[in-house]
């Protein structure tokens, strides 16, 4: 939509292929329905949250980076504000709000819209555009044209209808793909002491994220358990940094549960809390330091007797606890795949295409959008300002 109503700005005849039977089907989902559609930080930090190829996004994010994203959705009619996080949401709290400015400035362009349409096959020739053979309701057509911005999505909640499948019609024309992998994705665990804890939410946490004995992701703040294992914001971010090889290899997810405290404060703390009841049992003494759901798991990784009073707990057993309090780990089989990712990565591979264009390097008139490209980003609206800015520009320049 964005790369329409930039092309139609720049000039072009456009028209917009869409094969659902309405537009922003997953812009609709996004940000839990209120659409979370860029971040309010400076300009520079965005490339801090791009996790693949943010030196690619460079001339995409000068030619719209986030403030300027932000005025022309309010020039369009959208009225915004920002929240913690510096994440940036429609006043009216609906992503409905932020399609219909886009369907409606696509009018206002003039842009052709076609619903129920699926491109089938991308015509070239003498590595030239030369059209686009589309399908709608079954009856094949051909439209001539000398530019086709391609702007299938990833492969993430496939019911969208990104699913991936669009993907074959570059590689139809030797366009290298970035074999497709889900990221900003859940993690499952087989652990049944980890999954007896659904429900609970752990805020002000540290993590990091291991394979073997490589680090691949530290990070600090909220988690959560569920029935299949973990996630919540740090569990999403740091699926961001693990490949399929790593997952092969297995990886742990430990969890210091106490970061503001040194080993030897927490200690004190264990020591000042067994204080306060020299008689209770070891079971009943942890819960002004541990969330109820998490205390019977503890114990259990501690190996001390539950009921074995605090005054009778040796200073090694102390040590075990601090050490499990400290480094909670979780092992991990797998994730919850595309139909619970955020996003997808991997896709069209940023080696074919113009950075200052979108354009594709091997077939003039083919420019590539948003997240069908090996790019993505962590959550606080860094994904869409991918596919606004590149979207943008490839409008723009064609
Ligand atoms: C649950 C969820 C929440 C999210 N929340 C946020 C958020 O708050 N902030 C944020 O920044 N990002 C968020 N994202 C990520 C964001 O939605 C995507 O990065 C963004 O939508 C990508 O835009 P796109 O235009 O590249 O692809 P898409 O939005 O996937 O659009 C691609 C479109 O192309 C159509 N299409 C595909 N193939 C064809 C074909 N051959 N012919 C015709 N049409 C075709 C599809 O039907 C689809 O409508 C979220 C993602 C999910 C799944």
């Amino acid at each position: 939509m964005m790369a329409a109503i930039s092309a139609a700005d720049s000039g072009n005849q456009v028209v917009l292929i869409e094969q659902n039977d309405k537009l922003g089907k997953k812009l609709f989902l996004t940000g839990k329905g209120r659409c979370n559609l860029t971040n309010a930080c400076p300009t520079e930090e965005l490339f801090d949250n791009v996790v693949t190829n943010p030196k690619f996004l460079y001339s995409a994010f000068y030619d719209l980076d986030n403030v300027k994203t932000i005025e022309l959705f309010n020039l369009m009619g959208l009225e915004t504000k920002v929240e913690r996080g510096e994440r940036v949401f429609p006043k009216s709290d609906h992503s409905s709000s932020v399609i219909d400015v886009l369907r409606r400035e696509l009018k206002r362009k003039g842009v052709d819209v076609r619903l129920c349409t699926r491109a089938v096959q991308i015509l070239c020739s003498d590595d030239s555009i030369s059209g686009v053979i589309i399908n709608a309701r079954g009856s094949e057509k051909t439209i001539d044209a000398d530019a086709v911005i391609m702007a299938v999505g990833g492969k993430s909640y496939p019911l969208t209808g990104s699913d991936g499948s669009s993907l074959k019609l570059i590689e139809d024309l030797g366009i290298r793909v970035v074999p497709q992998e889900p990221a900003l994705v859940p993690f499952e665990s087989g652990d049944a002491g980890v999954l007896s804890m659904q429900g609970l939410t752990l805020k002000n946490v540290e993590i990091s994220v291991h394979s073997g004995k490589k680090m691949l992701y530290s990070g600090f703040g909220e988690m959560l358990f569920t029935h299949f294992g973990v996630s919540g914001p740090l569990i999403l971010s740091a699926s961001s940094y693990i490949g399929p090889e790593d997952y092969k290899k297995g990886i742990t997810v430990s969890i210091d549960l106490k970061p503001a405290l040194s080993r030897e404060e927490l200690d004190k703390r264990v020591l000042r809390d067994f204080a306060k009841g020299q008689n209770r049992d070891f079971a009943n003494s942890l819960g002004e330091l541990l969330p109820n759901k998490l205390i019977p798991v503890v114990i259990k990784r501690t190996g001390i007797e539950p009921h074995k009073k605090v005054n009778l707990i040796t200073k090694q057993e102390r040590q075990q606890l601090c050490d499990i309090l400290k480094n909670f780990e979780v092992k991990i089989t797998g994730n919850r795949g595309f139909d619970e990712a955020i996003i997808t990565r991997g896709g069209v591979s940023t080696s074919m295409i113009n950075p200052s264009t979108m354009e594709c390097k091997s077939i003039n008139g083919l420019y590539f959008a948003g997240e069908m490209i090996d790019t993505d980003a962590l959550t606080g609206g860094f994904n869409l300002q991918i596919a606004w800015s590149t979207g943008h520009l490839a409008g723009k320049c064609r």
